[in-house]
């Protein structure tokens, strides 16, 4: 893949002219797990599965370029992501990571921590973060905007200040994916994405990525990844391949989407706060009177009431009792994820339908 073509048409390009052998246009689906060799000694790059699939090479190319990374690995989830950038740093490192997390991230952080393993800071504010960054430092996790609460952290900044203490930064880009933010590119060492949000983008595959340029760090993961497994499957790479070919139109319409309802949500009496950083279709809000929620999820007919985001249909989230629902009720409540907070996952549907549904809702 052409690293110099415009992000839109690397895209619409994903995976296509990869088969030389018979021309066909998309990736074809390669279900077999072994290959046979040419002759003894010999391998044409393909031997096993579980090491090298061309279906997930193919993605894994376009995952690499749409992050202006030279390197990229697919995943059999987000977590797996997380877990195998994790596991090239030694048993003892100590991560400053931000405090508003992925509730799925922070458990296993926490697991990690219990067993010895990593020692974890967290830090609530660009501010904390650097005042943490000691020359004992080895790892920066940051996920902006944050999830649910919506707050940027300054990728080129805190880059430029963790590697003049030998640490390395690692970027969750889930939520505003290569469209809003190329981490990367702001001098960051690894990106990862739950790749089930917006690059897949139809809530139907479960899928991890990780981008890099350093090339020790891709040959550490990849050693790694070939160890232990996590691989992502032929066909959910085919399937994500698809997805990701819509990102952009679906990034932009979702954006849109989110704009009228946040500045709906902003006028609507029933709403105390709306945490709309301005892009991407991720919105938190607060609403005034708790006792509504129930009747709020139970009412609204357009969005559905599930856990994750970044598909084509409209999610609401209660992160108190689901995405976050792990981290101690304490600990949320100290940083602002309180009981009163929603969450939206905009879609691409008609905005007007996404404001008559909630308007509906709000108003009992
Ligand atoms: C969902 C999510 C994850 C975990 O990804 P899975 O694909 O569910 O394993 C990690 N980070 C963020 C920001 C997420 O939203």
């Amino acid at each position: 893949m052409d690293k110099k073509l415009q992000l839109d048409t690397i895209l619409a390009h994903a995976g296509i002219k990869t088969d030389e052998a018979t021309g066909a246009l998309t990736t074809p689906l390669h279900f077999s797990t072994t290959y046979q060799h040419p002759e003894f000694g010999k391998s044409i790059g393909y031997d096993y599965t579980r090491t090298k699939n061309p279906t997930r090479s193919s993605l894994e190319k376009t995952l690499a370029a749409i992050e202006s990374a030279d390197y990229a690995l697919a995943t059999s989830s987000g977590m797996s992501a997380i877990v195998l950038a994790f596991s090239v740093f030694p048993v003892g490192s100590r991560v400053i990571a931000v405090r508003d997390l992925y509730g799925g991230s922070f458990r296993w952080f926490h697991q990690v921590e219990q067993e010895g393993r990593f020692h974890f800071t967290y830090a609530n504010t660009e501010e904390e973060l650097l005042a943490a960054l000691t020359e004992d430092i080895d790892v920066v996790y940051l996920e902006t905007p944050t999830n649910p609460l919506m707050l940027e952290f300054d990728v080129a900044f805190i880059a430029e200040k963790a590697h003049a203490k030998g640490a390395k930064v690692i970027v969750d880009n889930t939520f505003y994916t290569p469209i809003y933010q190329r981490p990367l590119e702001n001098g960051a060492d690894l990106v990862l994405h739950s790749a089930t949000k917006y690059l897949g983008g139809h809530n139907d595959v479960l899928a991890g990525a990780l981008m890099t340029s350093d090339k020790e760090l891709y040959e550490n993961l990849f050693y790694n990844l070939n160890t232990t497994g996590a691989v992502l499957s032929p066909f959910d790479s085919y399937l994500l391949l698809r997805g990701l070919k819509t990102l952009s139109l679906r990034m932009e319409r979702s954006t849109k989407n989110a704009q009228a309802v946040a500045a709906f949500l902003k006028d609507s009496p029933a709403v105390k706060e709306v945490l709309y950083p301005g892009k991407g279709g991720m919105i938190s809000f607060k609403v005034k009177n708790e006792a509504v929620i129930p009747h709020l999820l139970n009412t609204l007919k357009v969005f559905t009431f599930a856990e994750s985001l970044g598909g084509v249909e409209s999610l609401i989230t209660y992160p108190a009792t689901q995405t976050h629902a792990d981290i101690p009720a304490e600990v949320r409540k100290s940083y602002g994820l309180t009981d009163d907070l929603l969450r939206l996952s905009i879609g691409i549907e008609d905005s007007q339908d996404l404001i008559t549904d909630l308007k509906f809702a709000l108003e009992v």
